[in-house]
């Protein structure tokens, strides 16, 4: 369907060595989403925390569980990340360790979320789970930065949309915005828990001058993102895939938009797009390979898409293999690529002085010098 209405702006492809150089920014990972898998398996044993497989087949089960289309499975492979991090020193450590990982990955700039209200089984209290996060992405880019790789990372602080501390998790953005948090997201099961369940804790956050996206229009379709957008005011959408469903493939003069995917164009509403992640939920009705993915056609319309991980481990990806499989299903070059880079940046919840820092003095010189 898209593949051939898609066309890359470069004539060559980038190489797999170029895909890796590149400077990348992910602004839609699942702290719980990228742990290591020998992490899980270290800290499940010194919590005595049983796992489904051996330390060595652990990665592998992730993968095999996320991808198994039962949604059980796949909630399943969460709830062992998060029981092994509830103690202080293991959510510093799962934090350290994704920074340097995304680093190592040419990731420049990025975005962790995670839902504080998940991690209060060991004891801690709502700010104490923020500095211990807080702790481990200090001390990974402080270690990142002396092994040549230096990143910026900020936490999104996710309110689980089934349950109900979207103002407190909302206020505790607030109260952390100047150490480390940079904005707030609802994650969790789509279908059945709508935007607009935790309205008043966008509208506090609205008051505050407080940024937030809302993973809309991946298990759910258009009201989910017209009610991010419209009713809750969304400064982004997490995934927003299915807004393919407000646009006419089948017109005469080629794709013709209706009026909600216009406004999120028109508007430049950023689209956390996350490729094998949507696969494996299988977010658009017959996608059966990248190619099929409307990232294609969403790009070629000028929308602001930004490619992303969802989760690294659940996926068994990175950023760099998101970007390749792009470059394999489209043929993407390396001015593709930046483009991306540079719509996942302008995008970002940080001051607009340090988003263009970001973009002219490290991601516009690197991709010049791929
Ligand atoms: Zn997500």
């Amino acid at each position: 369907m898209t593949s051939t209405s898609t066309s890359a702006t470069t004539a060559k492809p980038a190489t797999p060595e170029q895909v890796l150089r590149a400077p990348k920014v992910a602004l839609h990972e699942h702290l719980d989403g990228g742990v290591r898998p020998a992490t899980v398996a270290d800290i499940a044993e010194q919590i005595g925390h049983e796992l489904p497989a051996a330390p060595d087949q652990l990665g592998l089960w992730f993968a095999d569980a996320a991808s198994s289309g039962s949604l059980p499975r796949y909630l399943e492979t969460f709830e062992h990340t998060v029981a092994v991090m509830q103690r202080a020193e293991d959510l510093a450590r799962v934090a350290k360790e994704s920074v340097l990982d995304l680093a190592a990955d040419g990731v420049v700039y990025a975005e962790l979320r995670w839902a504080p209200e998940q991690h209060l089984a060991g004891g801690l209290s709502l700010p104490e789970t923020v500095e211990a996060v807080q702790a481990g992405i200090d001390e990974g880019r402080a270690e990142a930065r002396a092994e040549g790789t230096p990143i910026v990372v900020g936490q999104l602080l996710t309110a689980m949309r089934h349950a109900q501390h979207g103002l407190e998790i909302a206020e505790l953005v607030v109260q952390y915005r100047d150490r480390g948090v940079c904005g707030f997201d609802i994650a969790g099961a789509e279908d059945g828990f709508p935007p607009i369940l935790h309205l008043e804790a966008f509208e506090y956050l609205r008051r505050e001058n407080a940024h937030f996206t809302i993973h809309a229009g991946e298990a759910f379709g258009l009201p989910s993102i017209w009610q991010a957008i419209q009713r809750c005011g969304a400064d982004r959408l997490g995934h927003g895939v299915r807004i393919i469903d407000d646009i006419d493939l089948a017109a005469a003069d080629g794709p013709r938009l209706g009026r909600l995917a216009s406004y999120i164009r028109d508007k430049r509403i950023p689209l956390e797009m996350c490729p094998s992640s949507n696969l494996q939920t299988s977010a658009v009705p017959n996608m059966r390979s990248v190619a099929d993915h409307p990232i294609g056609l969403l790009k070629d319309l000028g929308f602001r898409v930004t490619v992303n991980c969802d989760n690294r481990l659940m996926s068994g990806t990175t950023m760099s293999r998101e970007m390749q499989l792009l470059v394999d299903a489209f043929g993407y070059g390396t001015d593709d690529l930046r483009w991306f880079t540079v719509n996942a940046m302008k995008s970002a919840f940080l001051p607009f002085d340090e988003r263009l820092a970001l973009i002219n003095d490290v991601i516009k010189p690197r991709y010049a010098a791929l």
